[in-house]
């Protein structure tokens, strides 16, 4: 873990209430992996005191990106930011998409909604930056509430993976939820090794683990607790998983926020 003064590079809108900010930095962006998040302080000063935990959009040698949506006091003043300013910021914190051993699979469907969306744009480009997989093994399904919500979605097509929407108003794609275009393709596709990647609200969250239940696929989901710490200290982040005979606590931050579709218990 790393914590460097980064300068901003560039900072823009890129929908409605959503920004995408380019950080110049030398040691997190290179040990950066998708799914990992950094703390960003957002102010020089004790308002807001704590730093916010935002996910990897994308990494290289020289730089990173993050895609915020502004709700509170440290996303406004991020969206203020000037090229040239700088944050300080720590991370890379937490496990990542792919951190266990084992069989990878041969179809990824990536299922993202709202600012869960970017670490699955960092997870596609890697696999076809490594070159482990084509992009028609990788299949997207994203969902947003209207048309102009749908994030990283030019993104997603410049890869060339094979990309399917929903809104909830029915402006582009399906009408509907993310996760009932994601079930019509479990239902038609051949999914004997297909793994599911998702990262978005937890009631979408709390069904795409219900699918991979119901459908017998494996899942890694990220979950966006609210954090305060980002280093196992607080303890503000725990969520319940499966223990043989019962259950714990989890502590998102440090053993997460990537668990598998099987251990989260929603109820
Ligand atoms: C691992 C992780 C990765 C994340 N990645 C991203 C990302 O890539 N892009 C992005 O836009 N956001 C992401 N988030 C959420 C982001 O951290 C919060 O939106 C941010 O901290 C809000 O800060 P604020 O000061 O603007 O709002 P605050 O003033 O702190 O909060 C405003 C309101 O939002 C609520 N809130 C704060 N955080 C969350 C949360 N995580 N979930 C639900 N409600 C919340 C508060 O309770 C409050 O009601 C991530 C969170 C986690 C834990």
């Amino acid at each position: 873990m790393f914590r460097e003064k980064c300068i901003v590079e560039d900072n823009r809108k890129v929908a409605p209430g959503h920004w995408v900010m380019r950080l110049g930095s030398r040691a997190i962006s290179k040990n950066a992996r998708p799914g990992q998040f950094v703390q960003i302080l957002c102010a020089d000063t004790c308002d807001p005191l704590l730093p916010r935990p935002f996910s990897f959009l994308t990494a290289d040698s020289k730089s990173f990106s993050v895609l915020y949506q502004v709700i509170g006091k440290g996303t406004h003043l991020l969206s203020l930011l000037k090229k040239g300013e700088a944050l300080s910021i720590t991370g890379p914190f937490g496990n990542g998409f792919l951190s266990t051993a084992g069989d990878r699979p041969s179809t990824f469907a990536l299922v993202g909604g709202g600012v869960g969306i970017p670490p699955l744009f960092h997870l596609a480009q890697g696999l076809l930056r490594q070159k482990k997989i084509k992009a028609s093994q990788v299949q997207v399904f994203l969902g947003a509430r209207h048309k102009a919500l749908l994030l990283c979605e030019k993104e997603f097509k410049k890869l060339g993976v094979k990309l399917s929407v929903a809104t909830n108003d029915g402006s582009k794609g399906k009408k509907g939820f993310v996760t009932e275009i994601l079930e019509d393709f479990l239902r038609s596709a051949d999914i004997s090794r297909t793994g599911i990647y998702t990262c978005g609200p937890s009631p979408m969250l709390k069904t795409v683990c219900a699918l991979c239940e119901k459908y017998g696929v494996e899942g890694e989901v990220s979950v966006e607790e609210p954090m305060a710490c980002g280093f196992g200290a607080c303890l503000g982040c725990a969520i319940k998983v499966k223990k043989t005979g019962g259950h714990r606590f989890a502590i998102a931050c440090t053993e997460g926020p990537v668990f598998s579709a099987k251990e989260i218990l929603w109820d």
